[in-house]
């Protein structure tokens, strides 16, 4: 209680960092993501806690994207599908 928190709503700055990491997956149930918006909408800090984890997630998931499938690679198997060579058997 009354452990640095600075916005308004139920929710603190600490309860609402712990799960931005969830919330940025969109992997809390409706309330919790209410809740954090609420939060946000009405704290700086959190906000811009926020956003920087959200760029550095879609930096990241980008760049595992490129390294995991080259676009190469993607545009041979999707010519393999759309031949069906995957399907048939060989010979
Ligand atoms: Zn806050």
């Amino acid at each position: 209680m009354g452990d640095m928190d600075c916005g308004p709503g139920d929710r603190g700055c600490r309860e609402t960092l712990r799960e931005i990491e969830r919330f940025l997956d969109g992997e809390l149930d409706e309330d919790l993501t209410v809740g954090i918006r609420l939060h946000l909408s009405g704290c700086d800090p959190c906000t811009q806690r926020t956003e920087f984890r959200r760029h550095l997630k879609v930096m990241i998931s980008s760049k595992c994207a490129e390294r995991a499938v080259p676009p190469e690679l993607l545009a041979r198997i999707s010519g393999l599908l759309a031949r069906g060579d995957l399907a048939s058997p060989p010979g």
